[in-house]
């Protein structure tokens, strides 16, 4: 058994939202927690308190976007004023080019934004920038990097027969441009790039593949062969834009993509992604030969969040790009050597304020070493952690906000401590 504290209520409340709410979840993902899918009923910085009244430090963090902790006094003071004044207009309105500016100041390959909702969809959104500017048709992407769950990017695997679905439902007709290469082997990239291809999609650290760093000649020759080749290099930062520096990993790794996709910590915990890049690329939209639409983008509430987030971290950068730096890496830490020899062995790959652990391998260093890590294994620790105070999320990726503190640490390192003690 898993549950070592009470969530009678979480279980409870799981099999009332399972009646009339498709899997008693609202994205796939959750459901995958175990013992049960806990439900919270507060957040505040670095903790989570569920309806049970258990307590948890957080390293999922809303899967990412909570980069300033939960409900932090900067983005609450924000919002709550923006709410007073009207949440939504679909319309203009003064903080939009005041977030654009933001954007721009801070990302260093971005001279023209478009806003959207979900990392999802600002995806889609820079995908069809590419295409109009190009006039060509064909996406590469890479295998492990995980770009939303559109048909065209949201692939299983891929083999000697192409690209495979990563959902039932899924048109495979949508995947008949989608081409995938290999991450970091630069001779498959240059095979795939011909002249039809609009655009090279990637994450620039592959934080969903494993936190798998691509060298830094790879990427510098990728950019150069891409744009070689006429084609738009695009970066995918929903996870690493303003998590792994200010400026995100483009700023960090000191190669600009032509576009940049922005989500996740963006909006602090409000839904807001953008497309950022080059003016002459993004004059497709600028002069409506793109359509960009979506009733919410640009909304209000949460482009002020976004402006919030954005505003405060560059109160506190970088100093709070090397606390991130440090609260992830003695993490980690805990998390290898505590489990050093046991029946559950964790090997943990990261970045500036986030991580990606495997259960039952020693060491990743590529995308086949992932596939030999078990999953099941990792599901199970994670409840484990859940009973000691420790909410992660189920699927490897660990994140940490700048309302961690030490002090919450040396929790974490005792209750992985006794968490452990039954695989020894
Ligand atoms: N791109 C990356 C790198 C992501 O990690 C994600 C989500 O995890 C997305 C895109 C999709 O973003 P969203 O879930 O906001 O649609």
């Amino acid at each position: 058994m898993y549950v070592r504290h009470d969530l009678s209520g979480s279980t409870s409340y799981f099999k009332r939202a399972s009646r009339h709410l498709a899997r008693g979840v609202s994205s796939g993902i959750r459901a995958e927690q175990l013992p049960v899918p806990v439900a919270f009923s507060r957040g505040s910085g670095s903790a989570l308190w569920d309806v049970d009244g258990n307590r948890y430090v957080d390293y999922a963090l809303a899967y990412g976007p909570l980069i300033l902790g939960h409900s932090p006094d900067a983005l609450v003071a924000a919002v709550s004023e923006q709410l007073r004044r009207g949440s939504t207009f679909g319309a203009n309105h003064p903080l939009e080019a005041e977030l654009a500016e933001a954007i721009c100041r801070t990302v260093p390959s971005a001279e023209m934004c478009a806003f959207s909702s979900t990392g999802t969809e600002a995806v889609q959104v820079a995908l069809r920038i590419a295409r109009a500017a190009t006039g060509r048709r064909k996406v590469i992407k890479f295998l492990g990097h995980y770009h939303g769950w559109i048909d065209n990017v949201n692939l299983a695997s891929y083999g000697e027969t192409g690209p495979a679905p990563g959902s039932g439902g899924q048109d495979p007709a949508a995947m008949s441009s989608t081409v995938v290469c290999d991450w970091n082997d630069i001779g498959s990239l240059r095979s795939a790039l011909d002249g039809d291809v609009a655009a090279v999609l990637m994450e620039p650290v592959n934080v969903d593949g494993g936190c798998l760093h691509a060298t830094d000649e790879y990427l510098r020759a990728a950019a150069a062969l891409v744009r070689h080749n006429g084609s738009v290099l695009i970066f995918d930062e929903v996870i690493t834009g303003y998590r792994v520096s200010l400026g995100g990993a483009q700023e960090k790794l000191g190669v600009q993509p032509d576009l940049t996709v922005l989500g996740k910590a963006l909006g602090g915990g409000f839904p807001i992604s953008a497309v950022a890049g080059r003016a002459d690329i993004m004059a497709v939209v600028a002069d409506a030969r793109v359509a960009h639409a979506g009733t919410y983008n640009g909304s209000a509430v949460a482009v002020a969040a976004a402006l919030a987030v954005i505003t405060e971290l560059e109160r506190i950068a970088p100093e709070v790009y090397h606390r991130l730096d440090k609260l992830i890496g003695r993490l980690a830490g805990i998390l290898e050597e505590t489990t050093k020899g046991t029946r559950v062995p964790l090997a943990v790959r990261r970045d500036t304020g986030v991580g990606h652990a495997f259960a039952g391998v020693t060491t990743v260093e590529r995308y086949a070493d992932t596939l030999e890590a078990d999953i099941e294994l990792y599901r199970r620790f994670t409840a484990d952690l859940l009973a000691h105070g420790i909410h992660l999320m189920p699927k490897g990726i660990l994140y940490v906000s700048t309302a961690h503190t030490d002090a919450d640490l040396d929790f974490t390192a005792d209750a992985i401590e006794a968490a452990v003690r039954r695989y020894r």
